[in-house]
């Protein structure tokens, strides 16, 4: 075994962990888990059933109202995030290594994006465990003489939490769930997706080494159409908190409502890309290339329509189609790779299939066409230009990969008439050095995320979600807070 398997096999865990045991599913059924780079099977984890989720979230119930969790001082919780933090980065580069094997992803954005970017959101949301602050309130109710009232509210945890978590930013995903849900004191029962749980087991157990009482992070693997559906469905889970696909989300939201239960979806997007003609034709290729390239495209608000002044159409192209065949496809470990597989066989079948459908649809392909490894689920960076705009499916629906349609424009109204003609509604960019476009843009543009100048850019204080299709609610910053608490009013009154 050379050095880096080695590290990475230290951080496999390869059951569910449920309070304090790490254990199969019931059924004794079990989830090959594969290498996108290789197509070939790393571990097996349980595929968790509804007995399974039933399990973790009794165990998680019961762990939300113990003495040990419920008594516990906010500034205890701040110090077990912190902890947690700690311990991730100090075992970081066995967790981006497992993180690459499983979800192809480069090194570098497992080292930066994963463990970095996860040890960052657990230090923010540790901060805002000891600000949690309700309010006093005057009443003017209708009281006997020498009476008065006063109230104040609180921001309570809401209990369980189940978080459903997609396979594109594994870890990072996970972190943004569980550190606001326990910096705000609830229990969670987490359940990654069915490709990629490896880092998400990890966690669970670095989270009892911080200290975290047993049963307050529960992982339970296991499909969406089990194990998730029984996690949305179970009457102790007070709140479900999912990121995936609009198809799901519409699905969970729709169970959700007819039990009641508080939900926050974070799905997909379409997000466009403006640029303007002030700009560095240089520069904007170089923006708009890893607006829609990072992370293999797999980022629920990557560029994928590119909207170009046609006063610099064809040099922002040509440049951009340069870039794209210039990158490296390969396997994620590999230094000079630029970008790495898709996540698995299914997805590069669908994402295949939808390039397909750009040239059925008359648009030009600049690029994307070369080979690509034999084994692993390799595509190229692919960019079509649409002139015309034709009407095509390219145009409509997600494709997270990284597949890019570009047209131009010349009207500032019509091109934010076509940013806004999408179901979608999570992140758009303006790239732009005028000060009155970068304005108006962003005022009018439908979405969740406007950039200027840059694309993708998320930051724990900044709250993120989206419009229209993208989903409900908003994470990070001091909205998860009121994401993962409910008010309690207390209202007393008193002799005068
Ligand atoms: P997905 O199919 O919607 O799955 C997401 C998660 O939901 C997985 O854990 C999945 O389990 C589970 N699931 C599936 N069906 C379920 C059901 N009936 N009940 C409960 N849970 C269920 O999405 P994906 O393909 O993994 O991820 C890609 C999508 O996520 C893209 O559309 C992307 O835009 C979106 N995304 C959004 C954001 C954001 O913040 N807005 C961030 C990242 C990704 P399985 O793994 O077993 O299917
Ligand atoms: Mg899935």
């Amino acid at each position: 075994m050379d050095t880096q398997a080695s590290e990475c096999a230290t951080a496999l865990r390869d059951k569910m962990l449920i309070g304090s045991e790490w254990r199969e599913a019931q059924s004794g059924a079990t989830i090959p888990v594969f290498d996108p780079a290789t197509g070939k099977a790393i571990a097996c984890v349980p595929d968790g059933s509804a007995a399974d989720v039933d399990h973790a979230v009794e165990t998680a119930w019961r762990a939300f109202r113990s003495p040990a969790w419920c008594a516990m001082p906010p500034a205890a919780r701040e110090r077990l995030l912190l902890r947690l933090a700690d311990l991730l980065e100090a075992n970081g580069e066995a967790l981006a290594l497992l993180e690459t094997r499983n979800n192809g992803k480069l090194l570098a954005y497992s080292r930066m994006f994963e463990v970095g970017a996860g040890a960052q959101w657990l230090r923010y949301m540790a901060g805002w465990a000891t600000k949690i602050s309700g309010s006093t309130l005057d009443l003017s109710l209708p009281l006997p003489p020498g009476r008065r009232a006063s109230a104040f509210t609180r921001r309570v945890p809401v209990g369980v939490v189940g978080a459903i978590i997609p396979w594109n930013f594994p870890l990072l995903m996970a972190i943004w769930k569980i550190a606001p849900a326990l910096a705000c004191g609830n229990a969670v029962v987490l359940k990654p997706a069915e490709e990629t749980p490896l880092t998400a087991l990890r966690l669970g157990e670095l989270a009892l080494e911080a200290g975290f009482p047993p049963g307050v992070l529960n992982v339970v693997t296991g499909r969406g159409e089990s194990a998730g559906a029984a996690l949305v469905a179970h009457p102790k889970v007070s709140k479900i908190a999912f990121t995936g696909s609009t198809e799901v989300g519409r699905l969970i939201g729709s169970v959700c409502g007819r039990n009641l239960k508080p939900v926050s979806l974070e799905l997909g997007g379409k997000s466009p890309v403006i640029v303007l003609d002030d700009c560095d034709p240089a520069i904007a290729a170089q923006g708009a290339a890893e607006a829609i390239f990072f992370n293999h495209g797999q980022v629920c608000t990557a560029g994928s329509r590119l909207y170009v002044h046609q006063g610099i159409y064809d040099a922002v192209l040509s440049r951009l189609a340069e870039i794209a065949d210039g990158m490296v496809v390969g396997s994620g470990l590999a230094a000079q790779t630029h970008m790495g597989p898709l996540v698995s066989q299914r997805h590069l079948q669908r994402v295949r299939g939808l390039i397909d459908s750009g040239i059925e649809d008359g648009a030009e392909r600049l690029c994307g066409a070369a080979a690509v490894p034999d084994e692993g689920y390799f595509v190229r960076p692919t960019v079509f230009a649409n002139p015309d705009r034709r009407p095509m499916t390219l145009l409509t629906e997600e494709v997270f990969g990284p597949v890019l349609v570009a047209m131009p424009f010349t009207d500032l109204a019509d091109v934010v008439a076509q940013a806004n003609n999408s179901v979608y509604g999570l992140g758009a960019s303006v790239w732009t050095n005028r000060l009155d476009a970068a304005m108006n843009l962003s005022a009018s543009l439908e979405a969740g995320t406007v950039w200027v100048n840059t694309h993708n850019m998320v930051d724990p204080n900044l709250p993120f979600g989206g419009f229209k299709d993208s989903g409900i609610g908003r994470e990070h910053g001091a909205a998860a807070i009121d994401s993962y608490t409910t008010a309690k009013a207390v209202c007393l009154t008193y002799a005068q």
